[in-house]
């Protein structure tokens, strides 16, 4: 008799430390934020049609990675429904609409790390892989690397059975039309640092906290338009343009690559946070609006802490940008 009512009383202890878990999930604050690269994006340049156009796209990439998190999936997974969705779309400067090389050819980057195990998967250069992002999570799960490169990247997507696209997909023409600018203006003996912004880079990145706590990030590029000698920006180094740690927060930067990985500055936010006691807006001011403005590092960033507080600090003319909340509740801006 008493063991039978040990059992009871034990089977009710579980269904009640269960339904208090299932409760708990229900309520967590989760939530996504993303961008579409940072730049010199002003609305006297920008028609009605155009900016109708990129609201859309990072609405819907918005909604894409909401139902992932929604539906209680990993961090990761919706940062990745959110990118490829903006990958998909010639508007960003990743997958199809990535930026010329000086060559004329698409070299894309991209990076992802999970928060909870701090693995992380990177790949660079790549020129045929239509979702770079898919890519760099095959790294992380499948490969026993970090970081591939070049044909080496795009032999291991060949094994894990990616299909190659031909390099005429990722043509657009107005990346066309912004490389022969950028040609001019070198030939003008203008510095890349000193070119318009937007044409030189683009980029999308997403950061998440799912249900379970779990923070993500993920960063893809075509890099900047006009880049030499298989040059590698930011956007796929660990640390400098992508990271994420459940200690502190996940972060995914865009602006110009060579200042970010100097400043390291999603790392740098990370640390600020657990080594510091910074909320996540004071790291993100201290490294966007200080460290990289002193260096003269243009761009910004996205980031998401394990409470669910977010933050899109930028330091250039313009940012596309959105989030959405836990009830469902979108914003999308673009400008300062
Ligand atoms: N950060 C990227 C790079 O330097 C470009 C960008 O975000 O616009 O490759």
């Amino acid at each position: 008799m008493k063991n039978g009512c040990m059992i009871i009383c034990c089977g009710l202890c579980m269904v009640l430390v269960a339904f208090s878990q299932a409760q708990a999930q229900a309520q967590a604050p989760f939530g996504l934020v993303i961008h579409g690269g940072a730049g010199t994006i002003l609305k006297k340049n920008m028609t009605p049609e155009k900016e109708a156009a990129y609201k859309a796209k990072l609405e819907e990439a918005l909604r894409a990675g909401y139902e992932v998190l929604k539906q209680g999936g990993a961090s990761l997974d919706a940062v990745q429904a959110a990118i490829t969705h903006m990958e998909d779309s010639p508007l960003f400067n990743a997958g199809k609409g990535a930026v010329f090389t000086a060559d004329g050819k698409n070299e894309m980057d991209a990076a992802v790390m999970d928060g909870k195990t701090l693995k992380a998967g990177a790949i660079t250069g790549v020129r045929h892989i239509k979702n770079p992002i898919l890519l760099a999570r095959a790294v992380m799960d499948k490969s026993e690397h970090v970081m591939l490169t070049g044909d080496g990247a795009e032999k291991f997507a060949k094994m894990q059975g990616f299909t190659m696209m031909p390099e005429k997909y990722f043509y657009t023409e107005e990346r066309w039309k912004s490389l022969q600018k950028a040609k001019e203006l070198e030939k003008q003996g203008v510095k890349p640092e000193a070119m318009p912004a937007d044409k030189k880079h683009g980029t999308v990145g997403a950061v998440a906290l799912d249900k379970a706590g779990n923070l993500g990030a993920g960063t893809s590029t075509g890099g900047m338009t006009n880049k030499k000698f298989g040059r590698v920006g930011d956007a796929p180094i660990i640390g400098s343009g992508t990271y994420a740690n459940n200690a502190s927060c996940a972060v995914s930067c865009t602006g110009h690559g060579e200042y970010f990985i100097r400043a390291v500055v999603a790392h740098d936010i990370s640390s600020l946070m657990q080594y510091k006691g910074l909320t996540l807006q004071q790291a993100c001011d201290e490294v966007v609006m200080r460290k990289l403005v002193t260096m003269g590092g243009e761009g910004g960033l996205i980031a998401i802490d394990s409470k669910g507080a977010m933050a899109m600090p930028f330091n250039s003319e313009g940012m596309y940008r959105g989030s959405i909340t836990a009830d469902g509740k979108i914003t999308v801006e673009i400008y300062k």
